[in-house]
């Protein structure tokens, strides 16, 4: 039987995990998807439903509870973006580690937004510019290996998709020596060329500090792995405007990778054993790892409630 237990999972800074937020709006996307007859909508319903915790002395640690894996599901996305940013700063540190020596740099490529019905082709048209680019003698000389991710916000008013990408690039030092440094300017000619455009894009590569005591290693490394779309983009109060949105967004995203490793960072990934752990989004940090689990509990999510309640 229900008891009025509400679950209340908070980390070990204090913050309260959006479970009931992320739950809400994964309900109004699985709406939107049957509405829009895809077959998965029902499944997207399912997800998270029941969790089950580990009870530790620090509070409670997810256990056990199925995920839908898709891709703009609000629950699997929040759950991703933070297992991304998790693994990502392990792979960071073990480069650091293995080269001391190296820079980080972040790098932004833009291009024109998309319009409606044309965001599929350009991300893969885009996929391919980046591939070429990497292959130019300029840029490949002193890399030593890149993760990136393709991030897209949306402009209601003029229904288009802003499609660009994030890329924290790791250089040998030699970078910043005579003939080798490339310019702002360089970068946005070198992907002008790789993107085939007659205009010149916006680019932006900044350094990045790698040392301990600064943490924008870390705030880069978020950068890449934070949400591809941001569901408050296409989860409003206009309804109307959402089913658009979504069913752009589906069909473009369907099949394609978040996050794209290469070379020693891709090496890294693969010494992790990160592969294997792919779908893993249960333990997506590190927290409450090492502690005793005392018991466990299970909540259910309750719509007459519209929260997760203790289940008996
Ligand atoms: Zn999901």
């Amino acid at each position: 039987m229900y008891k009025k237990e509400i679950l209340k999972d908070t980390s070990s800074n204090g913050k309260v995990r959006p479970w009931k937020q992320k739950k809400l709006a994964n309900l109004t996307y699985s709406q939107y998807l049957e509405v829009l007859n895809f077959k998965k909508a029902h499944n997207v319903s399912k997800c998270g439903e029941v969790l089950q915790f580990a009870k530790t002395d620090n509070g409670l640690k997810l256990y056990q509870t199925w995920f839908c894996h898709s891709r703009l599901c609000p629950l699997c996305s929040w759950r991703r973006s933070m297992k991304n940013s998790y693994e990502l700063r392990q792979i960071l540190d073990t480069a650091y580690k293995k080269d001391p020596s190296a820079i980080f740099l972040f790098l932004t490529l833009t291009e024109e937004s998309s319009k409606l019905g044309e965001l599929r082709k350009n991300l893969t048209s885009m996929n391919r510019s980046i591939y070429r680019l990497f292959q130019y003698k300029d840029v490949k000389k002193d890399l030593l290996g890149y993760v990136r991710s393709t991030e897209i916000t949306v402009n209601r008013d003029s229904l288009t998709f802003h499609q660009h990408v994030h890329i924290l690039l790791m250089v040998k030092s030699s970078y910043f020596s005579k003939g080798h440094y490339l310019t702002q300017e360089n970068w946005s000619q070198l992907w002008k060329r790789a993107r085939k455009l007659d205009y010149k894009p916006i680019v932006n590569i900044k350094k990045i500090r790698a040392s301990k005591k600064d943490n924008s290693l870390i705030a880069s490394a978020k950068e890449v792995s934070k949400y591809q779309v941001k569901d408050y983009d296409y989860i409003t109060d206009d309804e109307k405007g959402d089913l658009v949105v979504v069913d752009e967004l589906e069909h473009a995203l369907a099949g394609t990778r978040q996050l794209s490793f290469a070379g020693l960072l891709k090496e890294i990934h693969h010494e992790l054993l990160l592969d294997e752990k792919e779908d893993d989004l249960i333990n997506v940090d590190d927290e409450k790892e090492k502690d005793d689990v005392v018991d466990t509990v299970i909540y259910r999510w309750n719509s007459k409630v519209s929260n997760y309640v203790r289940w008996e």
